[in-house]
Order: C-alpha cells, then sequence, then structure tokens
C-alpha cells in the first residue's frame, strides 16, 4: 500500500504550498536541468525545440536564471537560423491580414464557433510545459490514490491545501479510476486547510489596525504569500 509515490506525496505535504505545484515545478527544474547539462546536444531535441521555436516565455527564462548559457546559445541558434532562412526566401505578406478577417469573421455573425479561436495560428507547446502537464496528471492520479489512506487524509488536512487550479484539475481530469470516496475526501480536506488560511487572514488583517498592532506576531504574519500561493498557484524557485 505505501508505494514510494505515496511517500513522495506524504513528504510534499509537510512542505508549505500546494503539493501538486511543488511537485509538478520540481518534475519540470529536473526536466531543465537535464537540458542544461546534457540533451542540449541530443539531435531528437533541438529538432523538437526548432518546431516549437524554443520553449515559452516562463522556461526560457528559468533557463536564463539557471544558467543554461551555451544551451541557450546553440538551441536558439537553431531557432534563429530558420527565421533567417524564412526571411530570406519569403515576400512580404500585409501584416495579420488572415487572422485579422478569420477575427472579423466570427464576430459577425455566421460562425460563432470561429470566434473562439484560430487553430493552427498558435504556436505548438513547449516541451518543458509539455512535461510540466504530463507531471501534474500523474501526481494527481497519484493523490487520489493516497486519499483513501487515513494518515495521508490527515496530513494532507492539516497542509496549505492544494491551489485553486490544482484542485479543479484534482476533481476534473479523466483518469484510471480509482476506487473509493476519495472525491469526498478530498473536499473535506481541501475545506479544512481553506478555513484555516482563511481565520489567518483575518487574523493577520486585524492585526494591521493599530490598535492591535502592539499584540504579538504568530504564523498568521506570513497568511498573505500562503494565500498567493494558493489562488495564483506557487511560485517557480
Ligand atoms: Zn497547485
Ligand atoms: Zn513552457
Amino acid at each position: 500500500m505505501k508505494t514510494r509515490e505515496y511517500q513522495i506525496l506524504l513528504h510534499a505535504c509537510s512542505q508549505e504550498g500546494c503539493l501538486i505545484c511543488k511537485l509538478a515545478l520540481e518534475s519540470t527544474r529536473r526536466y531543465l536541468e537535464a537540458f542544461k547539462y546534457e540533451q542540449f546536444t541530443d539531435v531528437g531535441i533541438r529538432e523538437e525545440l526548432r518546431r516549437t521555436q524554443g520553449f515559452c516565455h516562463t522556461h526560457t527564462w528559468q533557463l536564463v536564471r539557471m544558467g543554461a548559457s551555451l544551451p541557450l546559445a546553440q538551441a536558439y541558434r537553431d531557432v534563429l537560423s530558420d527565421s533567417i532562412d524564412q526571411l530570406r526566401h519569403s515576400t512580404p505578406t500585409a501584416p495579420g491580414a488572415g487572422r485579422l478577417r478569420r477575427l472579423l469573421e466570427g464576430r459577425n455573425g455566421a460562425g460563432r464557433a470561429s470566434s473562439a479561436g484560430t487553430p493552427g495560428s498558435t504556436r505548438p507547446d513547449c516541451p518543458a510545459c509539455k512535461r510540466h502537464a504530463l507531471a501534474e496528471e500523474r501526481y494527481i492520479q497519484d493523490l487520489r490514490q493516497a486519499l483513501l489512506d487515513d494518515e495521508f487524509m490527515g496530513q494532507l488536512s492539516a497542509s496549505s491545501g492544494l491551489c485553486l487550479e490544482h484542485f479543479r484539475l484534482a476533481n476534473e481530469l479523466r483518469q484510471t479510476a480509482v476506487h473509493g470516496d476519495w472525491q469526498q475526501r478530498l473536499q473535506q480536506a481541501q475545506l479544512a486547510c481553506l478555513e484555516r488560511l482563511d481565520a489567518r487572514l483575518g487574523e493577520l488583517i486585524r492585526k494591521h489596525d493599530y490598535r492591535f498592532q502592539d499584540e504579538e506576531k504568530g504564523p498568521e504574519m506570513h497568511a498573505w504569500k500562503q494565500a498567493a500561493g494558493l489562488v495564483g498557484g506557487e511560485e517557480i524557485q
């Protein structure tokens, strides 16, 4: 019953912040580290990065902060040389004409469905974002299983809880069925976490009042940061 996956989740409960955020961010960081130290020379990865035109904004700058200078220089030079080729061989078109026309057509009656976006005009998914989404799915599957265990329930209820986005995903993701009342237990644990944070926020706000400023400060003084992580998702370290 107490698998390695279970132990990882249990340990994550003892740390501050949404455990799915933390674990998925760690997994993505390991992926970026592997890219930085070895995989940037891998032909397959270089090809993929050419196709996706690099990593997204978030992951490009995460790599910059990680000091991945040579890997970025080499991989992004590929992307640049593709752009140079395109510029050398293309003739100018009216700026954004196609996209604008599609948007206008979508707005003026007829095709309501077509206003929902312009498929094909978006850039392919960043490889690190894909890795992040896979990690989220895997940990959510493990979480549903772990929720059936009473020890885990206790730890999760005493933790920071899930951020709003991961709570939604944990409820809604279509995955291999886990038999048992995991969903009810998830809601019960999340409610305990939210109520505790709400009380701490109340205390923090109350102690900001000059009449109570001499009172001793406690864990509630960090509650604003916990609320930021819970509502907006945890920060990339
Ligand atoms: Zn989260
Ligand atoms: Zn990304």
